[in-house]
Parts: structure tokens; C-alpha cells; sequence
């Protein structure tokens, strides 16, 4: 497929419909060699204002348009992903550097959430109150926030951007969107495609360039009402704390540091199957990865021999991470945790910019590993004895996204989670995403959540409409 020449191909950012470019560019690279894709303009403050001028004025365009004609944009949007989905895989791979396969998945993963939130966008319904006055009611109304300034990371480069886009949209708010300057391509590609499915001008727009200086106008600027933003927990502080300023709403997705806990009684083949899946989902670079595998110290030994198998069966030598920082990290946690006692019983090996999958054994809760996120394809094992011990281990981190545990007790299964500091839990199950579930972080991983009936809230004000009852004497 010759990129160049596709419409998707797009380079430039689309601010109030127009594609725009910058006076300098930055370069965007392709994990596998770090060779240069495309550049993309270098925006800044100036281009920000710019676009959140525009998206103020569409918005009061688009918050009055009606549901169905949001819900047949958002449709219309998603038909028009699905009938482009290899093209934008190809894009994705390109400049991300996962598989074909796992980046098909993640644009039908992207499009589900625009199917899911056009229906929804039908379905914003107030509420009306019982009131103690004879003849008064209270009308509860549910209307858009206003503009949303949204900020994404690159590891799941086209479904983070519809997984806030798709409910903002559906209840008429609009957005200027920063994607990560390492990812563009798939995010100016999801443009192009909103263009052609009938969104007006100024609807959505997307910006590259100085993040911080973008991030500070975002936050500085009164007219937007709410900040989304998916990345680290450090940068999703400093926009908490940026948002204080004009008390915006906020939705936080930020990081993870997973618990993945197999009890004695797991099914182990079944339990290996899913580790395998969820670790090596996009070489370990996701926030919802399986970091810190706790192993009941009675199965540990023909546990790890069954991963070891699994694993090298895996394809190695063709996975890139997405930068030489991600690869310096990996390599340096499994080195920290060496030097502290742990053991690499497989793996450990780089070629060119990819990192072979790798298990380090007898690792322990204080060493680095077991503390940072790895977002890497390392399998790191820590084993334990008591189930409540075992719970507050896999609590005592500041993270809380998402957690596993494998078990086929049935009352463990239902007595683990509820002791779990977490917002998702998979209980012998790692496919937790979706579209129609909850998707959101306790503790430093995040505010809101995304996905799901509870997914517009975040993008909705709340007001209070007080009816008097009628003056019987004027009437
Ligand atoms: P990051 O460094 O926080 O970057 C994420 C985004 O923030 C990028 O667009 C980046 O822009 C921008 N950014 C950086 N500094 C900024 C600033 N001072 N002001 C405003 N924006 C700024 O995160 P990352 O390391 O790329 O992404 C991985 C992290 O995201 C992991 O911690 C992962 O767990 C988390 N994550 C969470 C979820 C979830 O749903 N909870 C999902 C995916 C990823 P530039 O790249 O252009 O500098």
C-alpha cells in the first residue's frame, strides 16, 4: 500500500475544518528502524486559542443539533472507520509499531465506542423530582459541558481518541485534541474520516506540537469546561492542578501497575492463555497490562514452566517498543531487579529496537520492577502464601486501574475483588475493556470513567430546574 498517496495520509491538523500547517514541523518516526514517516506541524499556545475559539463557536451549532443527527454523524463516522480499518491499521503499525493484527483490533476496539455513544446520544434523559410544594415540580436537565480539551497518549493511538470523542460528541460538546506527538498520523487519519462523515467545522479539531504550552492554554483558557486526558499520572497531576484555576471538569485515565494473582486452585492452563494475551497485547504497553504476577508458591515451579513454553512460541525480534527511552527503562528495571536478587530465566535480549519476551522470578514487592510500570514484554513473578496477605500486597502501590485474579473457588471469586483497591477487576478473565463497561482507575490511576452508560456523565452538567407551582389567585 503506497501511504503517500492516500487521503488518510494526513500530516497537517484540522483546526475549524481547515488543515493547517506550522512554520516548523517535528518529526514522526517508525519504532521498527527510527526512520522518518512524515513531520507534523509544531503548534503551540497561538494554534491552541485558535482552535478552542473555533470549537466554542461550533459548539453552539453542534449542542443544538439534534440527538439524531448526532447519533447519525457518530454513525456515520464508525461505518466509515470499519470500511477504512486496514488502511488506518497500516497507518497505526506504521508509526506505532504493533502488528497488523493487533491494530485492526484496536480500530474495530476505537469504532465500537463511536457505535456504542451514537445510540446513547438518543438517550441523555433528565429526570423530573417529587416536590413537598402542592403544584411545583423540579426538572432535572442533563446538558453539554461546553468544549473539551483532550490530551492522548501513543500506545493506543485511535481508540483513546474515540473513547473520549464518541460520549463528548454524543451530548454536543466539542473538542480540540492533542495527540501524542509520536502517534498523529492514526489521530489526523480518525479526522479526515470525521470531516467525511458530516461533523461541521470546528466540531473537532486536532493539534500538534509544544505539549506543554498546548496543555497550559487548555487549561488557562475559560472556555473549555473540561480537560480528558489519558497518559501518566505525573503530567494527568499537573492538569489537575492547572484545572483548579477555572474549576473545569476533569476525567483522568493514568497509569497502572496491575496485580495479576494466581490462587492454588487457578486453572493454570486457561490462566497462562490469558496471561500470555493480556501481556503481550501490544508488547506489554498498556496501562492495564498484568505488571506484578503474585503465584500461590505451591504451583509457582509448573506455573512458570508453562509460561516459559508459551512464550517461545511467541514470535521474537519483530515487536519494537516505541522509543529508545521505553527500551532503556525495560533494560534497566530487569538489571535493578538482578542486582537486588531476582532471576531471568528466559528472555532478557534486545535486537535492533524490539526486546524479547522475558520472565524474571523471585522478584519482590520493594524492588523497582515491582513498583514502576514496566510497559514491556516482562514477566515478573512474585509468590505468595495467604490470600489476605496477598490482598494487601497487591493494594500497596498508589496505583488502582485494573487487577486479575484466577481462581476456581467460587467464593474467592467473589470475596478477592471486593478486597481489591482497584476499578476494574478480572476474575479469570483479562478482556476487560469495552465499550459498554466501565472503564476508569481508584487512587492515583485516574478520575471518571470511560465507556459504558456511565461514560457521558463526565461530559455532562447537571441543572436543576426549579417549577413553581401555579398562583391559584392569578390564574
Ligand atoms: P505522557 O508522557 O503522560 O503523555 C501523554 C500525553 O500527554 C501526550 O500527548 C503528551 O504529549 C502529553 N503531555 C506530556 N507532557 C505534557 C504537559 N506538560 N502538558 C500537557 N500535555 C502533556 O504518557 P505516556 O508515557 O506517553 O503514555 C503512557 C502512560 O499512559 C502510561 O502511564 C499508561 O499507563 C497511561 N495510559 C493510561 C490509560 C488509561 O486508560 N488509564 C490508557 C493508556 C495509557 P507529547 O507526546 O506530544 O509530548
Amino acid at each position: 500500500m503506497n501511504f503517500r498517496q492516500s487521503r488518510l495520509f494526513q500530516s497537517k491538523c484540522l483546526v475549524n475544518g481547515k488543515w493547517i500547517e506550522g512554520k516548523s514541523t517535528l518529526p514522526v518516526l517508525n519504532p521498527f528502524d527510527d526512520s522518518v514517516i512524515n513531520h507534523i506541524p509544531l503548534l503551540g499556545q497561538k494554534e491552541c486559542l485558535v482552535a478552542i475559539d473555533a470549537a466554542y463557536s461550533a459548539f453552539e451549532v453542534w449542542s443544538q443539533a439534534s440527538p439524531s443527527t448526532r447519533s447519525k454523524t457518530l454513525r456515520r463516522w464508525a461505518e466509515l472507520i470499519d470500511e477504512n480499518a486496514e488502511e488506518l491499521a497500516e497507518i497505526m503499525r506504521l508509526e506505532q509499531g504493533k502488528t497488523l493484527k493487533q491494530a485492526l483490533a484496536e480500530i474495530e476496539y476505537g469504532s465500537s465506542f463511536i457505535y456504542w455513544f451514537a445510540d446513547e446520544a438518543l438517550r441523555i434523559f433528565g429526570d423530573l423530582m417529587p416536590s413537598e410544594t402542592p403544584g411545583e415540580h423540579g426538572l432535572v436537565l442533563k446538558e453539554p459541558v461546553g468544549v473539551v480539551g483532550a490530551i492522548t497518549p501513543w500506545n493506543f493511538p485511535s481508540s483513546m481518541i474515540t473513547r473520549k470523542c464518541a460520549p463528548a460528541l454524543a451530548v454536543g460538546c466539542t473538542l480540540v485534541i492533542k495527540p501524542d506527538e509520536q502517534t498523529p498520523l492514526s489521530a489526523f487519519a480518525l479526522g479526515v474520516l470525521a470531516q467525511e462523515a458530516g461533523f461541521p467545522d470546528g466540531v473537532i479539531n486536532f493539534i500538534t506540537g509544544d505539549a506543554k504550552a498546548i496543555g497550559q492554554e487548555m487549561m488557562d483558557n475559560a472556555k473549555v469546561r473540561k480537560l480528558s486526558f489519558t497518559g501518566s499520572t505525573e503530567v494527568g497531576k499537573i492538569l489537575m492542578r492547572g484545572a483548579a484555576n477555572h474549576v473545569k471538569k476533569l476525567s483522568l485515565e493514568l497509569g497502572g501497575n496491575a496485580p495479576f494473582i494466581v490462587f492454588e486452585d487457578a486453572n493454570l492452563d486457561l490462566t497462562v492463555k490469558k496471561l500470555i494475551a493480556a501481556k503481550f497485547r501490544n508488547w506489554g504497553q498498556s496501562c492495564i497490562c498484568p505488571n506484578r504476577i503474585y503465584v500461590h508458591e505451591s504451583i509457582q515451579k509448573v506455573f512458570v514452566e508453562k509460561v516459559k513454553k508459551a512464550i517461545e512460541e511467541l514470535e521474537k525480534g519483530v515487536f519494537p517498543l516505541i522509543n529508545q527511552a521505553a527500551l532503556g527503562k525495560v533494560e534497566r528495571l530487569i538489571h535493578e531487579a538482578e542486582q537486588a536478587g531476582a532471576r531471568v530465566i528466559s528472555g532478557a535480549k534486545r535486537s535492533g529496537n524490539s526486546f524479547d519476551p522475558t520472565i524474571v522470578i523471585d522478584v519482590k514487592d520493594e524492588m523497582s520492577i515491582a513498583q514502576e510500570e514496566i510497559f514491556g514484554p516482562v514477566i515478573s513473578c512474585l509468590t505468595f502464601s495467604d490470600e489476605r496477605d496477598v490482598i494487601e500486597r497487591a493494594n500497596a502501590t498508589r496505583y488502582g486501574l485494573a487487577s486479575y485474579i484466577f481462581t476456581e473457588n467460587l467464593h474467592r471469586a467473589w470475596r478477592v475483588p471486593k478486597g481489591l483497591e482497584y476499578g476494574m477487576v478480572g476474575v479469570n478473565e483479562v478482556g476487560i475493556a469495552s465499550a459498554g463497561t466501565p472503564f476508569g482507575g481508584h487512587k492515583e490511576s485516574g478520575i471518571g470513567v470511560e465507556g459504558s452508560r456511565y461514560g457521558v456523565n463526565d461530559y455532562l452538567e447537571m441543572k436543576y430546574v426549579c417549577m413553581g407551582a401555579p398562583d391559584e389567585t392569578t390564574t
